[in-house]
């Protein structure tokens, strides 16, 4: 069976959420296709306290209120997974287990997953002092010292955010020698609160309801180490879910979406929002504001194409 809507939401976090929200709210029958939990990398986070207006908040919390906001308006969720886009004429269809869907405009925003490390502790103590976004959970750790782990801009960066509450912060690499741009390793080197560990991976993170440590080896020695934090924030790199575009547009080097400043990506009605375009902020904030750019470019995009 196909069912057919002015615009298709792909991607329940945040951006889709807001996504839906514009569009249906400017009248435009839409549906939202999620695969899983709406709410993305929110559903999983305790707390939210840096979108605008709500001092704190659970992620999850937060993510069932914008649903609900959307779906007031007339927004469908559909509990899908979307498994291929193609042209169809003037229109998209989104091929779904047991069902197509034909629209006249597709916004994607099927997020990005973190790379995991894959040691014992990381996924039990994922809210608890595991972190993927020192923008969202380092001021959580004030006056503690804290592991980072990854040599790359985003653990660099990330890290030198966190020396604004943390006592020290531990950069934990696997070589000698970081990946991240000069200017940043200026940054880092010149810190007092950042301290480098290098050759050196996490074998653990330890605690129970709370992390209190990180097991290391140094890849060279062999030796064994504990350190003692109250946080591992991983930055080892980034996953964005943009399969579904292989082949429709061309994808950067990382797989996230080069979009413009109206979220177009590259094909007649077609837009992507969120963490998964290229250079996103990978904030909430910046996602929702993503999303409804591409929604407002989307309703545009229909009363001219379609000529109503
Ligand atoms: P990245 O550049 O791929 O760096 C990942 C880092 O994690 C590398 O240092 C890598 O080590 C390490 N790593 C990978 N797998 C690991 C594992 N299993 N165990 C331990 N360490 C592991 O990723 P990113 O830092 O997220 O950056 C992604 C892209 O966004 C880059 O193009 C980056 O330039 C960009 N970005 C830019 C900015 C900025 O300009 N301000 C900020 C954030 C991100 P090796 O070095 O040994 O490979």
């Amino acid at each position: 069976m196909t069912q057919e809507f002015d615009i298709a939401v792909v991607g329940g976090g945040p951006g889709g959420l807001a996504a839906g929200l514009y569009a249906a709210r400017g009248r435009r029958s839409t549906v939202l296709l999620e695969k899983g939990v709406t709410g993305g990398q929110i559903a999983l986070t305790d707390i939210v306290e840096n979108y605008p207006g709500i001092e704190s908040i659970n992620g999850f919390d937060l993510a069932q209120a914008m649903l609900k906001h959307a779906e007031i308006y007339g927004m469908q969720t559909h509990y899908v997974a979307v498994k291929g886009l193609e042209r169809a004429g003037q229109k998209w269809l989104l091929r779904a287990e047991g069902e197509d869907y034909l629209a006249k405009a597709v916004i994607i925003t099927s997020g990005a997953d973190y790379i995991r490390l894959g040691v014992p502790g990381e996924t039990e103590l994922t809210g608890h002092g595991v972190s993927y976004c020192a923008t969202c959970d380092a001021a959580f750790f004030r006056d503690v010292e804290v592991a980072v782990v990854g040599g790359g801009d985003a653990a660099v960066e990330e890290g030198l955010f966190t020396t604004r509450y943390a006592s020290k912060v531990h950069l934990i690499h696997r070589r000698d020698q970081l990946r991240a741009s000069a200017i940043l390793q200026e940054r880092a080197f010149a810190n007092p609160k950042m301290d480098f560990t290098w050759n050196t991976v996490v074998t653990e993170i330890t605690g129970k309801d709370e992390v209190t440590g990180a097991r290391l080896r140094n890849v060279v020695s062999g030796e064994e180490s504990v350190l003692d934090v109250k946080a591992v924030f991983i930055f080892i790199g980034q996953k964005p879910n943009s399969e579904l575009l292989g082949g429709l547009v061309e994808l950067d080097e990382g797989g996230h979406v080069p979009v413009n400043e109206w979220m177009e990506a590259g094909q007649p009605g077609l837009y992507a929002a969120g963490d998964i375009r290229a250079n996103s902020a990978r904030q909430v904030a910046s996602s929702v504001g993503d999303g409804v750019t591409a929604a407002i470019a989307a309703d545009h995009y229909i009363s001219a194409t379609f000529r109503e």
